[in-house]
């Protein structure tokens, strides 16, 4: 029996994760279930699968929280805040922690995770480019194991070899398919007047609005690109990206003697979930089977990066090393959340990371505190240029 602690549960990821869970009883108990503000939904996961804790961001939430579970009879302790979040996840009394809060407010909780030697079903992917470094260390130095649940690099972890899933002189190059997300073929001079609900249609995937943007901007495959090298140990130069609009291929590795080796399956995150929560067994995911006869075709072309500028912008920051990465991600952050509110057009997100990355000095990190400095000083930068320069 493994004894499951879900970060962010009533996300996109953390429902599809107890959707799974809950298909198997006799393998996977949950321990503990947290949220940020979501208090009713949280209710509804903890009537269903009655976790030991629950924990909230806020006081206001906890007590909202609190008088629902009373009221319904269950024993299930409530703590709030960012330090119960990462005593959650630090908790022995859970072995596997699926890390799926969005953004950096997920980064300590994961790391305590790694730190703590926990099965780490890492989908926040921000963890990782914030701090790649500090985290595989932390988990090398725990002997955590660290499964991705990206579907992208959970295809990748799957087509490199089992004993030792590393780039390495056997790999020719790592190959991070795209879906070119909503706004593919949509006339570029039209960008800048998309909205926030056109940019979170993505075609193939139903995620959270952040994520969502981030597939629009292509920034997401940024990201993975950043998540892609820390994983795998694999440069920059060996990591390519494809566009492959029906989302079917989740990613290759392409191997020196001309093998490549992909994995495919519907776009369905309940796929990579059980992966994780399996390893190295195969459970049954509620996915339907690919039917390849009848999908249509499978094409491919390559990212044009005058659309997709958000791409160029990750490898250099890669390429740049230290904290140019957690600066570029603050940066998209606030980005991201001023588009959603309105309040920044959609093709103003890379102008804004590119002159927060101008003007942020790139320090090379070496704890946890630095990460999230460079994190703090980078928001506050481009919230002060966001205030003072753009008007939609
Ligand atoms: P989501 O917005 O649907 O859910 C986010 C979860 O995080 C919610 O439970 C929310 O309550 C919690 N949360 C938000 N802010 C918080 C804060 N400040 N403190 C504590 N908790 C907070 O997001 P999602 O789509 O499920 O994505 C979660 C993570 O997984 C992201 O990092 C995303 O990049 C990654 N991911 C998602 C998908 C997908 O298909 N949705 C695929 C690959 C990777
Ligand atoms: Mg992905």
């Amino acid at each position: 029996m493994r004894h499951v602690t879900i970060l962010g549960s009533t996300g996109s990821i953390g429902e599809s994760t107890l959707d799974v869970i809950c298909r198997h009883p006799e393998r996977y108990a949950v321990h503990a279930l947290t949220a940020h503000t979501q208090v009713d939904k949280l209710a509804a996961q903890c009537r269903q699968v009655r976790p030991a804790l629950a924990v909230v961001g806020t006081a206001e939430a906890a007590q909202a929280l609190a008088v629902q579970l009373r009221r319904d009879g269950l024993a299930t302790e409530v703590a709030y805040g960012p330090e119960a979040l990462v005593a959650a996840a630090a908790d022995p009394a859970s072995d596997t922690v699926m890390a799926a809060i969005v953004g950096a407010a997920g980064l300590p909780s994961a790391m305590a995770a790694a730190c703590a030697g926990k099965r780490v079903l890492l989908a926040n992917k921000e963890a990782l480019v914030m701090s790649g470094h500090l985290f595989m260390q932390a988990v090398r130095d725990s002997g955590a194991t660290l499964l991705p649940i990206d579907s992208e690099h959970n295809a990748i972890f799957q087509s490199l070899p089992a004993q030792h899933p590393q780039y390495g002189a056997h790999v020719e190059k790592i190959i991070l398919t795209a879906s070119g997300g909503p706004f593919r073929t949509r006339p570029l001079d039209s960008l800048h007047s998309v909205t926030p609900d056109e940019a979170c249609a993505h075609p193939n995937w139903v995620m959270g609005r952040k994520i969502s943007v981030d597939s629009a901007t292509m920034m997401n495959k940024g990201l993975e690109v950043i998540e892609a090298h820390w994983l795998f140990s694999a440069p920059a130069s060996a990591i390519e990206v494809l566009i492959h609009p029906q989302s079917i291929i989740h990613s290759m590795v392409s191997y020196r003697d001309g093998s490549v080796i992909a994995q495919l399956g519907n776009p369905d995150m309940r796929t990579p979930i059980a992966y994780g929560l399996a390893y190295p067994e195969r459970i049954e995911a509620g996915v339907n089977p690919l039917d390849l006869a009848r999908s249509g075709g499978l094409t491919f072309e390559t990212p044009d990066l005058e659309r997709f500028p958000c791409l160029r912008l990750a490898y250099e920051a890669m390429r740049a090393g230290g904290s140019a990465a957690a600066i570029l991600n603050a940066a998209n952050e606030v980005a991201v959340e001023a588009f959603l509110d309105g309040c920044l057009c959609f093709t103003d997100i890379p102008d804004l990371i590119t002159r927060t990355l101008e003007r942020c000095t790139a320090d090379t990190p070496t704890s946890l505190d630095d990460v999230l400095e460079a994190d703090r000083k980078a928001r506050a930068c481009a919230h002060s240029m966001l205030s003072s320069q753009y008007v939609v």
